[in-house]
């Protein structure tokens, strides 16, 4: 609890970076791997900032007794945060014990910016297994719908065909892991579905503690559960299948074609 507690408090510092930066008007956008896989000037000030603060009250915060390990991604949906579509922007922070999410915080730093004057801008989402999860309103999804909701700006026909393999109702189309979460326990989406490989650990550890903690499930598209051990790899390479509902349902659907074609 003291390291969820500290996760939050660090996280709404990480939203008032995240919110100057852009006031700032520079975002100092470099590209990693290729296209649109960007980091800003926020991206970097703030995983200095979450790692600066976690690592003085827990010097050994990677691991503690060799299996607390802290999973970050400073901004999450940097595509979208550069690009202006600022509430698909969060600030994770996944806490794993033995290799497993156990604990999360999704700071939505522009939660509400379009919403009238006076409204308080941004919100902390947080979730602990077996305790429940915080700073939302849970909402189940229109019943016997099927609202898929997936990337922005990564798909690719496999992500597409997948998709279509479902017959949905509707598709929902947004950027970053921390945003879809949001959408299936605000009852916006049904599934996240992303047939592709492109999602990190730290895109989906925060995430499944929160959907965890209020009875949902995230698996790769297989169906394996992730796992979060410091030496496991970074790459969530067989792609994301999340629900807060009727997990089996979309997990019965997938396409063999889809499946053989992402490798864990
Ligand atoms: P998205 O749903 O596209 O916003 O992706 C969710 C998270 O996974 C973001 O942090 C993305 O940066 C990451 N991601 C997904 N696909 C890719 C990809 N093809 N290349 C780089 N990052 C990706
Ligand atoms: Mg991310
Ligand atoms: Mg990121």
């Amino acid at each position: 609890m003291r390291v969820v507690a500290s996760a939050y408090s660090v996280a709404e510092k990480a939203a008032t970076i995240v919110r100057s930066v852009m006031a700032g008007g520079d975002l100092g956008i470099v590209e990693k791997t290729g296209a649109n896989d960007l980091q800003t000037k926020a991206d970097r000030l703030v995983q200095m900032s979450i790692c600066a603060s976690l690592a003085r009250k827990f010097p050994k915060v990677t691991i503690i007794g060799e299996e607390l390990v802290i999973w970050v991604d400073p901004l999450d949906g940097t595509k979208e945060y550069t690009e202006g579509l600022l509430d698909h922007v969060t600030v994770l922070i996944g806490i794993a014990y033995g290799g497993k999410a156990i604990a999360g915080v999704i700071n939505q730093p522009y939660y509400n910016y379009e919403a009238e004057a006076g409204a308080v801008l941004g919100r902390t989402i947080w979730g602990v297994l077996g305790l429940g999860a915080f700073g939302f309103q849970l909402t189940e999804a229109p019943a016997g719908k099927h609202i898929i909701v997936t990337t922005r700006s990564h798909s690719s026909t496999l992500v597409n065909d997948c998709i279509s393999a479902l017959n949905p109702d509707s598709v929902i189309r947004v950027g970053g892991a921390g945003n879809k979460i949001i959408q299936l326990i605000e009852g916006k989406a049904s599934a996240y579905v992303f047939a592709s490989p492109g999602c990190k650990k730290w895109d989906t550890c925060a995430p499944e503690a929160i959907l965890h903690a209020v009875g949902g499930k995230i698996t790769d598209i297989h169906g394996n559960s992730f796992q979060y051990n410091k030496e496991v790899k970074h790459m969530n390479s067989a792609g994301v299948l999340a629900t807060l509902r009727n997990y089996d349902y979309y997990a019965s659907r997938i396409p063999n074609n889809v499946k053989q074609s992402l490798v864990p």
